[in-house]
């Protein structure tokens, strides 16, 4: 009997633990294992890596990660409750699965990491958003995590991913896609959740580029796209004129028409634009 096996089923521990799903910490759980496994899946050969997971809740994606063969996982819960439900985890699974039991905002887990790491997680949509764009952001490129693997509300999951051109196109497709490969890998259903929440879901994986896709510094690409897509109706002669008093120059030699709107610029061009502004 392997060690996933010897585990309750998660109805019977979310029973055995009085688990009622708490809506101020955005639980919504993932009660079927085939679903989870298939999650874990999506993480990439997790074989030799350490993986954190934000959230474990009841444990289901945890499971799917152990048994995807992780070296190590060490997961970040804030609900005390949670922690009797994951220490049965951590019995199956000697030496290979560790709970912080705090809020995953204000812990800094990366001591208890060691490389290569990934990171999965089936989070509250707003934590995971802040979350995401701080995995993003770190001060030096490559980051820690070689990719994260998350649930997300399906309309923030299609703004990581979008294209120029769509209404979904925005500062966190270009901040996703500017130094990692993005994807959507899995939709689902708001029935696959306990209780089922108001909307749809999908998985994002992101892999990190070992650079960036086009060279810009951060700062200054985030300034000039925040500008851009905080008045994305505006031609970006206007939405930008607070950027610099040389802004129609700088997007002519980036060969942007200053005419264009936001929407409609691709990220090479951004960073070009990045590039001129940070010249002059
Ligand atoms: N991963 C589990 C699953 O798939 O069934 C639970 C998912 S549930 C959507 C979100 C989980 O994140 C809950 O267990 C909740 O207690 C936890 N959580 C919420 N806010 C958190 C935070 N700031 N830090 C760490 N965990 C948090």
């Amino acid at each position: 009997m392997s060690a996933i096996d010897s585990l309750p089923p998660l109805r019977e521990v979310i029973a055995t633990h009085q688990l009622s799903a708490r809506k101020s910490l955005g639980q919504n759980f993932l009660l079927d294992l085939n679903l989870t496994a298939k999650i874990a899946r999506q993480a990439g050969d997790l074989t030799g890596c350490d993986v954190l997971e934000i959230g474990p809740g009841p444990g289901g994606l945890t499971r799917g990660l152990l048994a995807e063969g992780a070296r190590h996982v060490l997961a970040v819960e804030k609900d005390q409750r949670c922690l009797p439900a994951l220490q049965e985890i951590a019995d199956a699974y000697p030496g290979r699965f560790e709970v912080i039991n705090g809020d995953a905002l204000e812990i800094d887990p990366l001591a208890h990491l060691t490389p290569p790491i990934r990171i999965a997680a089936n989070l509250p949509y707003n934590v995971g958003t802040e979350l995401l764009v701080r995995w993003l952001t770190p001060r030096e490129w490559p980051p820690f995590w070689q990719s994260l693997t998350l649930m997300f509300q399906r309309e923030v999951a299609e703004r990581i991913v979008a294209q120029p051109g769509s209404k979904a196109y925005g500062r966190l497709a270009i901040l996703a896609q500017w130094r990692a490969e993005a994807r959507i890998v899995l939709s689902l259903p708001p029935g696959a959740f306990t209780p089922p929440p108001k909307v749809s879901s999908a998985v994002v994986h992101l892999d990190a580029l070992p650079e960036p896709r086009f060279p810009a510094d951060a700062a200054v690409l985030s300034r000039v796209v925040a500008a851009a897509f905080n008045q994305r109706r505006k031609m970006l002669r206007a939405s930008l004129k607070g950027i610099s008093p040389e802004i129609e120059a700088h997007l002519t030699a980036a060969g942007i028409p200053p005419t264009e709107r936001a929407e409609q610029v691709s990220l090479e061009a951004f960073c070009a634009l990045a590039r001129e502004v940070a010249k002059a």
